[in-house]
């Protein structure tokens, strides 16, 4: 079979044209393409209200992108093989192929799909690829490969640079710490240069029913002013490589210095974009070594931009090897902590009403924006988690719920490194104090100061920032919050939290030792 019936293309973290290995083997058989994405209702993979949110805006976007191909995205709802099944006997298409995920969820539906189709004699592909198996030569000329028929494009990968089998340790066991996880990609081989996109996407002669975007409900649960996370939000894969040239063209020379400053604009912003797959890894890695090339002031910034994005990689080789990280304690021997379940404070927190202003400006940020910077992550996280002595899964859920960035691999890591009960786990002693986390990260204030107006009021002396002010627009009106409300006095004294979370933490440790030692 050689796609020349017709190809179905489900689409589903993917949502790019470019640097697309399923999309451009679907061109390669010559026949007919057809786009799909298909939302099931059950899949749990989705996240909350802002991730879902984000990824209706992405398909808008991307339907937008295949019409201007000469294409279309169908959009249906169901489980994922009766929909497949149906899109077969409607399109006579003998073919499917997809980007490969890496979550336990969907690989165990991937495998089933995969199977069952193979068994209806229908041909099924999944594309992810990586540089072990069959690597490219970094030279070749993919353009012209590309028009070769019967081209391979299965050692392209579509959203991970190194798929996670591929990079092991001598005993050929996972890594577990990323400082060796970074020396063994570092020596794989290079990166290969990113897949064209294709001029045009060959349309069928009629194309099957779809639904609409407003049918899918993607944006039903996003009650906290969409419109106003939406004037933060840049969607759409021609916004994410503008945003990657904007980066790589200056600020990639500042990031060693400033990516830790949420109160400069320092970082990428790629987040989002990447959640979705509106710009992959590679293209991003292979940008990022062009401006190290062309202008050495930029070598030490793209180094550490490119162990970030590995930081990335990391965590989908953690959420694939150890999926339990996604729910319970990486460490089994946190399962004895003594975490409060959600509680007042942790609402508190939420809400950005803890009475610690660094802490605060970054909820509300979150809350405004759908992204948060990391260094705010790192400390919204070891708040409440450390001084609020409240369960991770309290904070991921909600991060689950308002990051349109939502990553599961992502924030289920940053959760569990950040509590202690991670991989490559921070000093369970070390406890980040909100006020000289300030002090050393936001040492003018304008961070606090442009998402809390109370303080910027009271302690700044400075007009309250309209994007501060936007955070009372956006919150539910059952909160009850005024711009004009007194600042609270702090849930708690740091040193009594510190001191409460490192009594727990102590009571852990001894007893660890102890089963040490009596077994
Ligand atoms: P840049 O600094 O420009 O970095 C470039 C890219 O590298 C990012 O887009 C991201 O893909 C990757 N990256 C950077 N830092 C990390 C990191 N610490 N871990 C993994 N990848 C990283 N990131 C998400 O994409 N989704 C999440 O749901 C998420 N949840 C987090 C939860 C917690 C508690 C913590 C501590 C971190 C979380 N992160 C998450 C990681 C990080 O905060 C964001 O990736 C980063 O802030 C995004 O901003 P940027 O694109 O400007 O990053």
């Amino acid at each position: 079979m050689s796609g020349r019936e017709g190809v179905i293309l489900w689409l589903r973290r993917d949502l790019r044209l470019s640097d697309h290995p399923a999309l451009c083997a679907a061109c390669a058989g010559g026949g007919p393409v057809i786009p799909v994405f298909i939302l099931d209702p059950k899949e749990r993979g989705l996240g909350g209200a802002a991730p879902r949110w984000r990824l209706s805006r992405s398909l808008a976007a991307l339907s937008r992108d295949l019409e201007q191909a000469g294409s279309r995205l169908i959009l249906r709802q169901g489980e994922a093989l009766a929909t497949l099944e149906d899109l077969l006997a409607e399109t006579g298409a003998r073919k499917v192929v997809w980007s490969r995920l890496y979550d336990p969820e969907s690989i165990e539906r991937d495998t089933r799909v995969k199977a069952a189709l193979r068994t209806a004699d229908i041909e099924a592909e999944s594309f992810g690829g990586h540089l072990l198996y069959e690597p490219f030569a970094p030279k070749t000329n993919l353009k012209e490969q590309l028009s070769t028929d019967g081209f391979d494009v299965a050692s392209f990968n579509a959203s991970l640079l190194f798929e996670p089998w591929t990079v092991q340790t001598k005993d050929g066991s996972p890594y577990k710490v990323y400082s060796p996880f970074w020396r063994a990609v570092s020596a794989l081989d290079p990166v290969p240069e990113s897949l064209p996109r294709p001029g045009r996407v060959p349309a069928p002669s009629d194309w099957p029913r779809s639904l609409r975007l407003e049918d899918l409900g993607l944006e039903r649960a996003m009650n906290r002013g969409a419109a106003i996370v939406a004037r933060h939000a840049r969607i759409g894969e021609a916004a994410a490589q503008e945003t990657l040239d904007a980066f790589v063209d200056g600020p990639i020379a500042c990031y060693a210095d400033r990516r830790d400053r949420p109160d400069l604009p320092g970082t990428s912003g790629l987040s989002a974009h990447l959640a979705v797959g509106e710009i992959s890894p590679r293209t991003i890695w292979r940008a990022a070594e062009a401006a190290a090339a062309v202008d050495p002031k930029a070598e030490k910034g793209a180094e550490v931009f490119r162990k970030e994005i590995v930081w990335r990689e990391f965590a989908w080789h953690l959420l694939y090897h150890t999926p339990h990280i996604a729910e319970r304690n990486w460490r089994p021997e946190w399962d004895g902590f003594p975490w409060r379940e959600d509680n007042e404070d942790a609402e508190r927190w939420r809400r950005g009403r803890t009475g610690e202003p660094f802490v605060d400006a970054a909820m509300r940020e979150l809350y405004v924006t759908g992204v948060m910077h990391n260094r705010a992550r790192m400390l919204t996280a070891s708040y409440l988690t450390k001084h609020l002595m409240t369960d991770w899964r309290v904070g991921e859920a909600w991060f689950r719920d308002c990051l349109v960035d939502w990553d599961p691999a992502s924030n289920a890591m940053g959760w569990q490194w950040t509590a202690g009960s991670g991989p490559d786990a921070a000093p369970y002693f070390r406890i980040y104090n909100p006020q000289t986390q300030a002090e050393k990260f936001d040492p003018a204030g304008d961070y606090v100061a442009r998402w809390l107006p109370e303080v910027s009021r009271r302690d700044l002396a400075r007009e309250p920032h309209p994007d501060g002010l936007s955070f009372f627009e956006a919150c539910p009106r059952r909160w009850g919050l005024s711009p004009d409300d007194a600042y609270p006095a702090p849930v708690v004294s740091l040193t009594a939290g510190r001191a409460r979370a490192l009594d727990a933490y102590t009571v852990l440790k001894n007893t660890e030792d102890s089963k040490e030692l009596t077994s």
